[in-house]
């Protein structure tokens, strides 16, 4: 049968040279790297090497990198670790930390926010977005209060594509507020734009592997110098002494493997995945009532998402599934009742309507010939749903 995989932004095929690196670390190189034999010597230079591969791809400084197991690790660290810094600081003030977000982000921030809401620990403003999915840097501005501590904007919106106005809001904060912390969740950007610190202006920066062919269950987390910072998980002293536990050596390496490699393939993989999202687009528009999703320039070049008016996103999904295509839905279905994405309600997409979201994310393996087929497929399976959907009178 054939097979066209286009849920990379789910996750990824780890890439052979990832697991190639990694291999030794499980065999030979098994060590630990806090013991000071030269098992031990072996694993924390590999560790050390990962890191500064990843230091350098973020335009980091030395001990700004820390690995956790996933982006959702990292993002619960550097929203729980900050505010519980300014909770032990302002012990006696009374004053409640405010945070800043958007109501599109991922669930790893959205709950984390709701949480420290539900405890006390801080005030939250979900801020709206317009029709395609962006966040407005004016809204940021209106939304700081004096006891805002931190902004927390992801990147790319990992259901839409759009690209939010990071750059933006770092320059704004940095003129009205610099001790406010930005924090942004990159887990869609990494391969496709720049993510250089300092030109984003945050502070703070999550990411997670499996995204960019690492495997799952690694994950780093970017701290500028002089972020306040509480450990969420104690017991020994790693990664500086914020994230406690033996390193996961193969992991990390194959982390820095993968990093190092789209690196270096990040231009050709920019230019040709765009074009065959291009194409992908140009072809499903061509099936009547079907609407983009997310913003139509300003969006990330692998994910290509849509509404297909009169059809269920799941029994979509199902079709395309046994004909060997890997998509993905807004709408998932929890206890038999499917409910719209909370992103697609917040850019105002009816009810209805969202129920027909699909999501196509391209890797880099993905070809024209993937494309095509897709476009062969999705005209008949549409057609199919439609007829099968009850009519309303
Ligand atoms: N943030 C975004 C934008 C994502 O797309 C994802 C994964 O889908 C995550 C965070 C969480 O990543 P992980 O499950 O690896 O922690």
């Amino acid at each position: 049968m054939v097979k066209v995989y286009l849920d990379n932004a789910a996750t990824t095929q780890v890439d052979t040279e990832v697991f190639r690196a990694m291999r030794p670390y499980y065999s030979l190189k098994f060590g630990n790297a806090s013991e000071p034999h030269l098992w031990g010597q072996q694993a924390r230079k590999a560790i050390e090497e990962s890191r500064q591969i990843i230091t350098q791809f973020l335009g980091a400084k030395l001990k700004e990198i820390i690995f956790t197991s996933c982006a959702t690790e990292s993002i619960n660290l550097a929203h729980r670790g900050l505010i519980e810094s300014f909770k032990v600081a302002n012990l006696h003030s009374g004053k409640v930390p405010h945070i800043i977000t958007s109501s599109i982000e991922h669930k790893a921030v959205l709950e984390t926010c709701k949480h420290l809401e539900q405890i006390g620990w801080a005030k939250v403003t979900y801020l709206p977005v317009d029709e395609y999915g962006l966040a407005s840097v004016k809204d940021v501005e209106k939304a700081i209060r004096p006891e805002t501590v931190l902004v927390s904007i992801m990147y790319v919106n990992n259901e839409v594509g759009t690209i939010e106005p990071i750059v933006e809001i770092g320059q704004l904060l940095k003129k009205i507020n610099p001790k406010i912390y930005f924090h942004c969740d990159a887990t869609q950007a990494i391969q496709y734009l720049d993510c250089q610190v300092d030109k984003l202006g945050v502070d703070l920066l999550s990411l997670t592997g499996h995204k960019f062919y690492a495997p799952k269950g690694i994950g780093a987390l970017y701290i500028r110098k002089g972020t306040p910072m509480v450990r969420q998980q104690d017991g020994g002293g790693q990664e500086y002494g914020l994230r406690a536990g033996t390193e996961n050596v193969p992991y990390i390496v194959g982390l820095g493997k993968a990093i190092e490699l789209i690196a270096n393939r990040k231009s050709v993989i920019v230019n040709r995945t765009k074009s065959l999202r291009d194409r992908l687009i140009k072809g499903i528009l061509k099936i009547p009532e079907t609407k983009l999703t997310g913003h139509p320039a300003k969006r990330v070049p692998h994910i290509a998402s849509f509404i297909i008016e009169g059809v269920e996103g799941e029994a979509m999904l199902l079709l395309l599934s046994d004909k060997g295509i890997a998509a993905s839905s807004g709408s998932a279905c929890t206890s038999g009742i499917l409910a719209p994405s909370h992103v697609l309600t917040a850019m105002r997409i009816s009810q209805k309507s969202a129920h027909g979201s699909l999501r196509f994310s391209l890797g880099k393996d993905t070809t024209t010939q993937d494309i095509d087929y897709v476009l062969e497929v999705m005209p008949k399976i549409v057609a199919q749903l439609r007829r099968m959907a009850p009519k309303i009178i």
